[in-house]
């Protein structure tokens, strides 16, 4: 199974010398000691030193039915010696169809229309390029603007990465900025001093009214949302946020765009959260992740009949949506999303989810408890630690930064990996996470952040 048990020197040094990651800090390129996954079964992955360890945030918020799962392997190998790969522009294959159909199945609304796409990225660009061609052929070219949100993320190709307003990745890289807005903070924790959830959240709704009105409904083509901004920091936005935003759009010909590429495919217990938990139907839905459960990779945009309709026919005027990848509806990918919807189904994934989602939440809200602890906060089988160590201190970034790293590293050592965003513990383990196995995840969790605490403390940080 795995080169690194006998020679794992050689896998590091390609790994350092040819293999360029996802977020690569320059400063360290080729200088990496990262952890080799190299096997893994359920929630648990093994590392080139043979360590198992629960996955906290099951990959990439992605490995819904777990490691190992043979179900999915032969599944996708059936379809490979079958019928691999045909083009899908002119032609088209069972498989990709039958996987739009049962997804169409389980969106809300008239969101029927399913782009297939390789991943969340091309799935938001999708969206994107669909909102600008469908103005287009309406004849209303200057309405392009997207209005998005601070701390969101929503992908990397160029027009999402336009769309994400995580401040951090922004610094270096450019942007399409003619075409994005960004609202403030949607993060209750972040609300000034004195000011109610309620008032906070009137301010967050007249944010992306006064938005609208300032820039021109005649120049805002569509509002872009998380359900709960997940890499952001796992901020869910008051109750009825959704719901006030969507009437905002609506009032104003704005098209919503429910970005469910963590929170679709079970995370929340349902197929998608938009409607099933915070009450939407959107116009448009982008999904990916979990719709594989991570075993191959795939994303879909999901558009409404309304939006297809209003440009279909005769109202077409013969023009053409000039977008798609040579991958779009791969049939390898269709097969594992098809399987992986069926062992949803008969396993009740959905059912389990909503059945430990309240220990999940019980243990995480406990932990809020802690001195390290600023917010603990999450939904469904996904959760956020936010630490804060001194925020009076001179060097209260520096801290910051070097907070997660500790809490991760005492994680890792006691057989729970996570996944640091600078002082904050995000986890979205696999949905086939037992009940003991959450209890298992936090008990490590939790000492890990008291363990830390006692090293800030010993290095005499004042914790507040
Ligand atoms: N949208 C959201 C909400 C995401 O969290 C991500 C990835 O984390 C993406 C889009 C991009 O997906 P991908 O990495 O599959 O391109």
């Amino acid at each position: 199974m795995t080169i690194l048990n006998s020679d794992f020197q050689t896998a590091r040094n390609w790994d350092n010398d040819n293999f360029v990651h996802p977020w690569e800090g320059m400063a360290n390129i080729g200088r990496n000691e990262r952890t080799f996954a190299e096997g893994g079964d359920g929630i648990y992955v093994t590392t080139e030193t043979g360590e198992r360890l629960i996955d906290g945030p099951a990959g990439m918020w992605c490995v819904q039915v777990g490691y190992g799962n043979t179900e999915i392997a032969e599944a996708m190998a059936k379809q490979a010696m079958e019928m691999a790969y045909f083009s899908p522009f002119s032609n088209t294959n069972s498989t990709a169809a039958k996987l739009a159909h049962e997804i169409a199945e389980r969106t809300p609304g008239d969101l029927n229309h399913v782009f297939l796409t390789t991943g969340g990225s091309t799935a938001v660009d999708t969206a994107i390029r669909f909102i600008q061609f469908r103005n287009n052929v309406l004849g209303r070219p200057e309405k392009k603007i997207i209005i998005s949100r601070q701390k969101a993320y929503h992908g990397s190709t160029y027009l999402a990465a336009s769309m994400s307003g995580k401040e951090r990745d922004k610094g270096w890289m450019d942007q399409a900025s003619h075409l994005t807005h960004f609202l403030p903070n949607v993060n209750p924790y972040a609300r000034a001093d004195g000011q109610s959830v309620d008032d906070f959240l009137d301010e967050k709704i007249a944010n992306l009214e006064n938005a609208i009105l300032e820039l021109g409904a005649d120049k805002v083509a569509a509002f872009i949302a998380e359900p709960i901004l997940c890499s952001g920091g796992v901020i869910v936005p008051p109750k009825g946020y959704h719901n006030r935003c969507l009437e905002v759009c609506h009032k104003h010909d704005v098209l919503y765009i429910s970005d469910e590429v963590v929170t679709g495919f079970g995370r929340l217990g349902h197929w998608f959260a938009s409607q099933e938990v915070f009450d939407i139907v959107p116009d448009i839905i982008t999904c990916a992740k979990g719709m594989t459960s991570g075993y191959s990779p795939m994303g879909a945009c999901i558009l409404s009949d309304r939006l297809v309709d209003s440009i279909s026919g005769e109202k077409s005027k013969g023009a053409t949506f000039s977008n798609g990848f040579t991958y779009s509806g791969h049939p390898v990918s269709a097969a594992a999303a098809l399987k992986n919807i069926e062992i949803f189904e008969r396993d009740g994934i959905l059912e389990h989810v909503r059945a430990v989602a309240p220990v999940f939440e019980a243990r995480l809200k406990a932990l809020g408890e802690l001195p390290l602890v600023g917010d603990a906060r999450g939904q469904g089988l996904v959760g956020c630690v936010e630490c804060v160590a001194d925020a009076s201190a001179e060097n209260a970034l520096e801290l910051d930064h070097s907070v997660g790293a500790m809490i991760d590293a005492h994680c890792q050592e006691h057989g729970l990996i996570l996944r640091p965003i600078i002082n904050m513990c995000v986890f979205s383990p696999p949905l086939i996470i037992s009940e003991n196995q959450i209890h298992q995840m936090f008990d490590i969790l939790e000492g890990g952040i008291r363990k830390t605490t006692d090293d800030l403390v010993r290095q005499g940080v004042n914790i507040k």
